[in-house]
Protein backbone atom coordinates (compact mmCIF):
# COMPACT_ATOMS: atom_id res chain seq x y z
CA UNK A 1 0.00 0.00 0.00
CA UNK A 2 1.28 3.58 -0.70
CA UNK A 3 1.92 5.89 2.00
CA UNK A 4 -0.82 8.70 2.33
CA UNK A 5 2.12 11.36 2.69
CA UNK A 6 3.85 10.58 -0.77
CA UNK A 7 -0.34 10.20 -1.92
CA UNK A 8 -1.17 13.45 -0.71
CA UNK A 9 1.83 15.07 -2.72
CA UNK A 10 0.44 13.01 -5.94
CA UNK A 11 -2.75 14.11 -5.63
CA UNK A 12 -1.79 18.08 -5.29
CA UNK A 13 0.78 17.37 -7.94
CA UNK A 14 -1.97 16.02 -10.20
CA UNK A 15 -4.17 19.34 -8.96
CA UNK A 16 -1.13 21.56 -10.47
CA UNK A 17 -1.46 19.81 -13.46
CA UNK A 18 -5.29 20.07 -13.61
CA UNK A 19 -5.77 23.62 -12.92
CA UNK A 20 -6.10 25.59 -16.18
CA UNK A 21 -8.70 22.42 -16.64
CA UNK A 22 -10.12 22.85 -13.74
CA UNK A 23 -10.60 26.26 -13.21
CA UNK A 24 -12.34 26.60 -16.99
CA UNK A 25 -15.14 24.06 -16.14
CA UNK A 26 -15.79 26.23 -12.89
CA UNK A 27 -15.84 29.46 -14.75
CA UNK A 28 -18.05 28.00 -17.88
CA UNK A 29 -20.12 26.74 -15.42
CA UNK A 30 -20.32 29.86 -13.50
CA UNK A 31 -21.10 32.29 -16.54
CA UNK A 32 -23.77 30.00 -17.66
CA UNK A 33 -25.95 29.19 -15.46
CA UNK A 34 -29.07 26.44 -15.39
CA UNK A 35 -31.52 26.30 -12.75
CA UNK A 36 -32.78 22.39 -11.23
CA UNK A 37 -33.21 19.63 -13.23
CA UNK A 38 -32.22 22.04 -16.86
CA UNK A 39 -28.29 21.67 -16.23
CA UNK A 40 -27.81 20.35 -18.57
CA UNK A 41 -24.41 21.84 -20.64
CA UNK A 42 -23.22 21.33 -17.00
CA UNK A 43 -23.34 17.98 -16.59
CA UNK A 44 -21.87 17.59 -20.26
CA UNK A 45 -19.10 19.56 -19.35
CA UNK A 46 -18.18 17.37 -16.33
CA UNK A 47 -19.21 13.79 -17.62
CA UNK A 48 -16.77 14.65 -20.86
CA UNK A 49 -14.02 15.49 -18.59
CA UNK A 50 -14.27 12.61 -15.75
CA UNK A 51 -14.67 10.28 -19.56
CA UNK A 52 -11.61 11.86 -20.71
CA UNK A 53 -9.91 11.04 -17.30
CA UNK A 54 -10.55 7.45 -17.71
CA UNK A 55 -13.57 7.01 -15.57
CA UNK A 56 -16.83 5.26 -16.84
CA UNK A 57 -19.46 8.22 -17.18
CA UNK A 58 -23.74 6.92 -16.85
CA UNK A 59 -25.69 10.06 -17.90
CA UNK A 60 -29.40 9.95 -16.51
CA UNK A 61 -29.06 7.78 -13.63
CA UNK A 62 -32.15 7.44 -11.33
CA UNK A 63 -34.45 8.95 -14.06
CA UNK A 64 -32.88 11.91 -13.75
CA UNK A 65 -31.33 13.37 -16.92
CA UNK A 66 -28.85 16.04 -16.10
CA UNK A 67 -27.60 13.19 -13.09
CA UNK A 68 -24.39 11.07 -13.68
CA UNK A 69 -22.46 8.53 -12.12
CA UNK A 70 -18.57 8.46 -12.98
CA UNK A 71 -17.28 5.37 -12.03
CA UNK A 72 -13.43 4.06 -11.62
CA UNK A 73 -12.41 0.66 -10.68
CA UNK A 74 -9.20 0.56 -8.08
CA UNK A 75 -7.23 -2.49 -8.38
CA UNK A 76 -9.22 -5.00 -6.20
CA UNK A 77 -12.42 -4.91 -3.83
CA UNK A 78 -12.84 -1.71 -1.25
CA UNK A 79 -14.90 0.51 -0.30
CA UNK A 80 -17.09 2.61 -2.55
CA UNK A 81 -16.51 5.76 -1.79
CA UNK A 82 -18.51 8.95 -4.11
CA UNK A 83 -17.90 12.52 -4.30
CA UNK A 84 -20.87 14.29 -4.77
CA UNK A 85 -21.05 17.30 -7.51
CA UNK A 86 -23.75 19.88 -7.09
CA UNK A 87 -24.42 22.20 -10.32
CA UNK A 88 -27.76 24.04 -10.46
CA UNK A 89 -28.24 27.51 -10.05
CA UNK A 90 -30.72 29.78 -8.50
CA UNK A 91 -33.63 31.19 -10.93
CA UNK A 92 -32.52 34.78 -11.25
CA UNK A 93 -29.49 35.08 -9.20
CA UNK A 94 -27.04 32.60 -11.40
CA UNK A 95 -24.59 31.24 -9.46
CA UNK A 96 -24.84 32.67 -6.16
CA UNK A 97 -24.93 29.57 -4.06
CA UNK A 98 -22.12 28.92 -5.84
CA UNK A 99 -22.48 25.47 -6.85
CA UNK A 100 -20.05 25.63 -10.13
CA UNK A 101 -17.74 25.17 -6.59
CA UNK A 102 -19.08 22.80 -5.52
CA UNK A 103 -19.27 20.62 -9.35
CA UNK A 104 -15.16 21.75 -9.59
CA UNK A 105 -14.37 20.81 -6.28
CA UNK A 106 -16.12 16.58 -6.97
CA UNK A 107 -14.63 16.48 -10.29
CA UNK A 108 -11.41 18.05 -9.27
CA UNK A 109 -11.21 14.98 -6.50
CA UNK A 110 -11.90 12.59 -9.85
CA UNK A 111 -9.02 14.19 -11.73
CA UNK A 112 -6.50 14.15 -8.96
CA UNK A 113 -7.47 10.52 -7.46
CA UNK A 114 -7.49 9.15 -10.95
CA UNK A 115 -4.26 8.07 -12.15
CA UNK A 116 -3.64 6.94 -8.18
CA UNK A 117 -6.72 4.74 -8.45
CA UNK A 118 -4.56 1.60 -10.09
CA UNK A 119 -3.02 1.79 -6.45
CA UNK A 120 -6.03 1.64 -4.17
CA UNK A 121 -8.80 -1.29 -3.61
CA UNK A 122 -12.15 -0.03 -4.03
CA UNK A 123 -14.36 2.23 -6.21
CA UNK A 124 -14.01 5.84 -6.89
CA UNK A 125 -17.80 7.48 -7.86
CA UNK A 126 -17.98 11.25 -9.04
CA UNK A 127 -21.99 11.41 -8.67
CA UNK A 128 -23.77 14.29 -10.37
CA UNK A 129 -26.95 15.75 -8.29
CA UNK A 130 -28.79 17.55 -10.04
CA UNK A 131 -31.81 20.43 -8.31
CA UNK A 132 -30.17 20.82 -4.93
CA UNK A 133 -31.87 23.89 -4.99
CA UNK A 134 -35.41 22.72 -4.32
CA UNK A 135 -35.62 19.94 -6.37
CA UNK A 136 -34.25 17.43 -4.02
CA UNK A 137 -32.15 15.84 -6.49
CA UNK A 138 -30.51 13.57 -3.96
CA UNK A 139 -33.62 12.59 -2.68
CA UNK A 140 -34.78 11.37 -5.85
CA UNK A 141 -31.06 9.70 -6.75
CA UNK A 142 -31.28 7.54 -2.86
CA UNK A 143 -34.98 6.45 -3.84
CA UNK A 144 -33.99 5.16 -7.48
CA UNK A 145 -31.00 3.23 -5.72
CA UNK A 146 -27.97 5.25 -7.02
CA UNK A 147 -26.44 5.45 -3.68
CA UNK A 148 -26.55 1.63 -2.84
CA UNK A 149 -23.40 0.09 -1.82
CA UNK A 150 -21.67 3.79 -0.89
CA UNK A 151 -20.42 3.23 2.15
CA UNK A 152 -19.59 7.04 2.24
CA UNK A 153 -20.39 10.44 0.40
CA UNK A 154 -18.26 13.21 0.80
CA UNK A 155 -18.56 17.18 -0.55
CA UNK A 156 -17.81 20.85 0.33
CA UNK A 157 -19.98 23.42 -0.39
CA UNK A 158 -18.58 26.95 -0.36
CA UNK A 159 -19.47 29.66 2.37
CA UNK A 160 -18.01 33.40 3.65
CA UNK A 161 -16.34 30.87 6.82
CA UNK A 162 -14.34 27.13 6.50
CA UNK A 163 -15.89 24.13 8.35
CA UNK A 164 -16.24 21.04 9.16
CA UNK A 165 -19.68 20.69 8.90
CA UNK A 166 -23.37 22.53 8.18
CA UNK A 167 -25.88 23.70 10.21
CA UNK A 168 -29.20 22.59 9.01
CA UNK A 169 -32.65 22.61 9.08
CA UNK A 170 -35.13 19.79 7.77
CA UNK A 171 -37.34 21.53 5.59
CA UNK A 172 -40.58 20.72 3.47
CA UNK A 173 -42.36 22.96 1.12
CA UNK A 174 -45.55 22.96 -0.80
CA UNK A 175 -47.68 24.97 -3.02
CA UNK A 176 -50.68 26.14 -1.97
CA UNK A 177 -53.87 26.73 -3.79
CA UNK A 178 -57.26 28.41 -3.21
CA UNK A 179 -59.96 27.88 -5.71
CA UNK A 180 -63.22 30.14 -5.35
CA UNK A 181 -65.63 31.89 -7.54
CA UNK A 182 -64.77 34.85 -9.52
CA UNK A 183 -67.51 37.91 -10.09
CA UNK A 184 -67.41 41.76 -11.21
CA UNK A 185 -65.79 42.97 -8.14
CA UNK A 186 -68.57 46.35 -8.38
CA UNK A 187 -71.44 44.62 -9.94
CA UNK A 188 -71.66 41.06 -7.85
CA UNK A 189 -68.98 41.18 -5.27
CA UNK A 190 -71.82 39.24 -3.29
CA UNK A 191 -71.22 36.40 -5.52
CA UNK A 192 -67.31 35.47 -5.61
CA UNK A 193 -65.66 33.82 -2.94
CA UNK A 194 -62.23 35.41 -2.99
CA UNK A 195 -58.80 33.14 -3.25
CA UNK A 196 -56.59 36.09 -3.14
CA UNK A 197 -58.20 36.78 0.40
CA UNK A 198 -57.64 33.00 0.93
CA UNK A 199 -53.66 33.42 0.92
CA UNK A 200 -53.73 37.03 2.50
CA UNK A 201 -55.27 35.30 5.64
CA UNK A 202 -52.95 32.42 5.39
CA UNK A 203 -49.91 34.78 5.39
CA UNK A 204 -51.48 36.53 7.73
CA UNK A 205 -52.14 33.00 9.52
CA UNK A 206 -48.56 32.39 9.77
CA UNK A 207 -47.39 34.91 11.25
CA UNK A 208 -49.65 34.68 14.02
CA UNK A 209 -47.99 31.54 14.27
CA UNK A 210 -44.83 32.71 14.55
CA UNK A 211 -44.51 33.80 17.99
CA UNK A 212 -46.02 30.16 19.66
CA UNK A 213 -42.65 28.61 17.63
CA UNK A 214 -39.40 27.27 18.30
CA UNK A 215 -36.27 29.46 17.80
CA UNK A 216 -35.34 27.14 15.11
CA UNK A 217 -38.24 27.36 12.82
CA UNK A 218 -38.66 29.28 9.52
CA UNK A 219 -41.63 29.53 7.76
CA UNK A 220 -41.41 31.56 4.79
CA UNK A 221 -43.51 31.92 1.46
CA UNK A 222 -44.08 33.74 -1.50
CA UNK A 223 -47.52 34.64 -3.74
CA UNK A 224 -47.10 32.80 -7.10
CA UNK A 225 -50.92 33.66 -8.32
CA UNK A 226 -52.69 36.29 -7.04
CA UNK A 227 -55.10 37.01 -9.37
CA UNK A 228 -55.45 38.53 -12.84
CA UNK A 229 -57.06 42.18 -12.46
CA UNK A 230 -58.29 43.65 -9.45
CA UNK A 231 -61.73 44.64 -10.78
CA UNK A 232 -62.28 40.44 -11.29
CA UNK A 233 -62.54 39.15 -7.53
CA UNK A 234 -59.80 36.37 -7.94
CA UNK A 235 -61.01 32.53 -8.38
CA UNK A 236 -57.82 31.49 -8.13
CA UNK A 237 -54.85 32.35 -6.15
CA UNK A 238 -51.65 30.23 -4.72
CA UNK A 239 -48.44 30.84 -3.20
CA UNK A 240 -45.66 28.62 -2.12
CA UNK A 241 -44.40 28.18 1.36
CA UNK A 242 -41.72 26.57 2.71
CA UNK A 243 -41.38 25.51 6.56
CA UNK A 244 -38.07 24.37 8.16
CA UNK A 245 -37.13 23.03 11.87
CA UNK A 246 -33.77 21.62 13.34
CA UNK A 247 -35.05 17.83 13.24
CA UNK A 248 -37.66 16.50 10.91
CA UNK A 249 -39.30 14.93 13.49
CA UNK A 250 -40.52 18.47 15.35
CA UNK A 251 -41.42 19.13 11.90
CA UNK A 252 -43.64 17.10 10.66
CA UNK A 253 -45.15 15.84 14.19
CA UNK A 254 -45.52 19.87 15.22
CA UNK A 255 -45.10 22.52 12.92
CA UNK A 256 -46.71 20.93 9.78
CA UNK A 257 -49.65 19.77 11.12
CA UNK A 258 -50.46 23.39 12.95
CA UNK A 259 -49.77 24.81 9.67
CA UNK A 260 -52.20 23.03 7.37
CA UNK A 261 -54.61 24.24 9.72
CA UNK A 262 -53.88 27.79 8.81
CA UNK A 263 -54.51 27.07 5.35
CA UNK A 264 -57.55 25.25 6.37
CA UNK A 265 -58.62 28.17 8.31
CA UNK A 266 -57.97 30.32 5.73
CA UNK A 267 -60.18 28.55 3.26
CA UNK A 268 -62.73 27.80 5.53
CA UNK A 269 -63.19 32.09 6.17
CA UNK A 270 -63.22 32.39 2.53
CA UNK A 271 -65.12 29.66 1.55
CA UNK A 272 -62.53 29.05 -1.26
CA UNK A 273 -61.45 25.50 -2.05
CA UNK A 274 -58.34 24.42 -0.35
CA UNK A 275 -55.05 22.36 -2.43
CA UNK A 276 -51.98 21.25 -1.13
CA UNK A 277 -49.51 19.69 -3.05
CA UNK A 278 -45.94 19.02 -2.24
CA UNK A 279 -43.20 20.86 -4.43
CA UNK A 280 -40.07 19.07 -3.38
CA UNK A 281 -39.45 16.11 -1.45
CA UNK A 282 -38.83 16.87 2.33
CA UNK A 283 -34.69 17.47 2.74
CA UNK A 284 -34.03 15.96 6.39
CA UNK A 285 -31.28 17.23 8.72
CA UNK A 286 -27.45 16.27 8.52
CA UNK A 287 -26.08 13.78 10.42
CA UNK A 288 -23.04 14.66 11.78
CA UNK A 289 -19.84 12.16 11.41
CA UNK A 290 -16.78 13.51 13.34
CA UNK A 291 -14.39 11.04 12.41
CA UNK A 292 -15.16 12.01 8.74
CA UNK A 293 -15.14 16.03 9.89
CA UNK A 294 -12.15 15.43 11.53
CA UNK A 295 -10.11 13.99 8.67
CA UNK A 296 -11.95 17.21 6.63
CA UNK A 297 -9.86 19.26 9.34
CA UNK A 298 -6.29 17.48 8.32
CA UNK A 299 -7.06 18.06 4.99
CA UNK A 300 -8.19 21.34 4.97
CA UNK A 301 -5.53 22.72 7.73
CA UNK A 302 -3.17 20.95 5.06
CA UNK A 303 -4.18 23.31 2.62
CA UNK A 304 -3.19 26.04 4.71
CA UNK A 305 -7.46 26.72 5.46
CA UNK A 306 -8.43 27.59 9.19
CA UNK A 307 -10.91 25.47 10.24
CA UNK A 308 -13.74 26.52 13.09
CA UNK A 309 -16.60 24.57 14.31
CA UNK A 310 -20.09 25.52 12.83
CA UNK A 311 -21.94 27.84 14.48
CA UNK A 312 -25.50 27.56 14.56
CA UNK A 313 -26.52 31.16 15.87
CA UNK A 314 -24.52 32.36 12.70
CA UNK A 315 -27.51 30.93 10.32
CA UNK A 316 -28.39 27.26 9.13
CA UNK A 317 -29.80 25.97 5.69
CA UNK A 318 -31.57 23.31 4.58
CA UNK A 319 -29.68 20.56 2.02
CA UNK A 320 -30.93 17.21 0.21
CA UNK A 321 -27.21 16.02 1.38
CA UNK A 322 -29.26 15.68 4.74
CA UNK A 323 -30.81 12.92 3.02
CA UNK A 324 -28.01 11.39 2.21
CA UNK A 325 -26.14 11.76 5.76
CA UNK A 326 -29.04 9.67 6.91
CA UNK A 327 -28.57 6.60 4.89
CA UNK A 328 -24.73 6.92 4.68
CA UNK A 329 -22.18 8.04 6.44
CA UNK A 330 -21.70 11.58 4.75
CA UNK A 331 -19.61 14.69 5.09
CA UNK A 332 -20.76 18.44 4.00
CA UNK A 333 -17.78 20.90 5.21
CA UNK A 334 -17.70 24.03 4.11
CA UNK A 335 -14.40 26.54 2.77
CA UNK A 336 -14.58 29.86 2.47
CA UNK A 337 -14.89 31.93 -0.78
CA UNK A 338 -15.48 35.75 0.29
CA UNK A 339 -14.93 37.09 4.70
CA UNK A 340 -18.71 38.25 4.00
CA UNK A 341 -20.87 37.13 1.37
CA UNK A 342 -23.90 34.55 2.50
CA UNK A 343 -25.21 32.14 0.06
CA UNK A 344 -27.98 33.57 -2.31
CA UNK A 345 -26.84 36.80 -2.56
CA UNK A 346 -25.22 38.84 -5.48
CA UNK A 347 -22.33 38.89 -3.73
CA UNK A 348 -22.04 35.21 -3.23
CA UNK A 349 -22.26 35.50 -7.10
CA UNK A 350 -19.17 37.24 -7.65
CA UNK A 351 -17.00 35.16 -4.91
CA UNK A 352 -18.18 31.82 -6.99
CA UNK A 353 -16.44 33.26 -10.05
CA UNK A 354 -13.18 35.27 -8.34
CA UNK A 355 -9.93 34.17 -7.89
CA UNK A 356 -10.64 33.35 -4.28
CA UNK A 357 -13.59 31.25 -5.60
CA UNK A 358 -10.71 29.37 -8.02
CA UNK A 359 -8.17 28.77 -5.26
CA UNK A 360 -11.46 27.12 -2.92
CA UNK A 361 -11.77 24.68 -6.15
CA UNK A 362 -8.13 23.70 -5.96
CA UNK A 363 -8.47 23.44 -1.99
CA UNK A 364 -11.65 21.88 -2.08
CA UNK A 365 -10.80 19.25 -4.69
CA UNK A 366 -7.79 18.19 -2.63
CA UNK A 367 -9.49 18.33 0.75
CA UNK A 368 -11.55 15.71 -0.69
CA UNK A 369 -9.32 13.50 -2.74
CA UNK A 370 -7.16 13.21 0.63
CA UNK A 371 -10.08 12.18 2.61
CA UNK A 372 -11.45 9.80 -0.38
CA UNK A 373 -7.44 8.65 -0.11
CA UNK A 374 -7.40 7.88 3.20
CA UNK A 375 -10.61 6.02 3.16
CA UNK A 376 -8.93 3.84 0.84
CA UNK A 377 -5.91 3.46 2.79
CA UNK A 378 -6.62 3.42 6.05
CA UNK A 379 -9.88 0.80 6.83
CA UNK A 380 -9.75 2.13 10.45
CA UNK A 381 -11.56 5.76 9.48
CA UNK A 382 -14.16 4.04 7.43
CA UNK A 383 -14.76 2.10 10.50
CA UNK A 384 -14.80 5.07 12.37
CA UNK A 385 -16.88 6.55 10.20
CA UNK A 386 -19.48 4.11 10.13
CA UNK A 387 -19.70 3.44 13.69
CA UNK A 388 -20.60 7.04 13.93
CA UNK A 389 -23.44 6.50 12.02
CA UNK A 390 -24.49 3.62 13.43
CA UNK A 391 -24.11 5.22 16.79
CA UNK A 392 -25.98 8.08 15.27
CA UNK A 393 -28.61 6.62 13.34
CA UNK A 394 -29.03 2.92 14.77
CA UNK A 395 -28.36 1.96 11.28
CA UNK A 396 -25.62 -0.11 9.95
CA UNK A 397 -24.21 0.26 6.46
ZN1 LIG B 1 -28.43 27.35 -2.02
ZN1 LIG C 1 -25.97 25.45 -2.21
Amino acid sequence: MPHLEDVLARIDAHLEQERAALLDLSHRIHAHPEIRFEEVQAAAWLTEALEARGFAVERGVGELPTAFRARLEGRGPGPTVAVLCEYDALPGLGHACGHNVIATMGAGAGFALAPLMEDFDGTLLVLGTPAEEGGGGKVLLLEAGVFDGVDAAIMIHPYKSSHPSMGTLASTKWDVAFRGVPAHAAMAPHLGRNALDAVRLAFAGIDALRQQTRDDVRIHAVITDGGAAANIIPETASMNAVARARDARHLFDDLVPRLEDVFKGAALMTGTELTITPSSAPYLEIVNNPPLEAAFTRHATRRGRSVAPYDVADGTGSTDMGNVSQVVPGLHGMLDIDDAAMPHTAAFEVAAGSARGDATVLDGASVLAGIAAELFLDAGLLAEAKAAFAKATGLAR
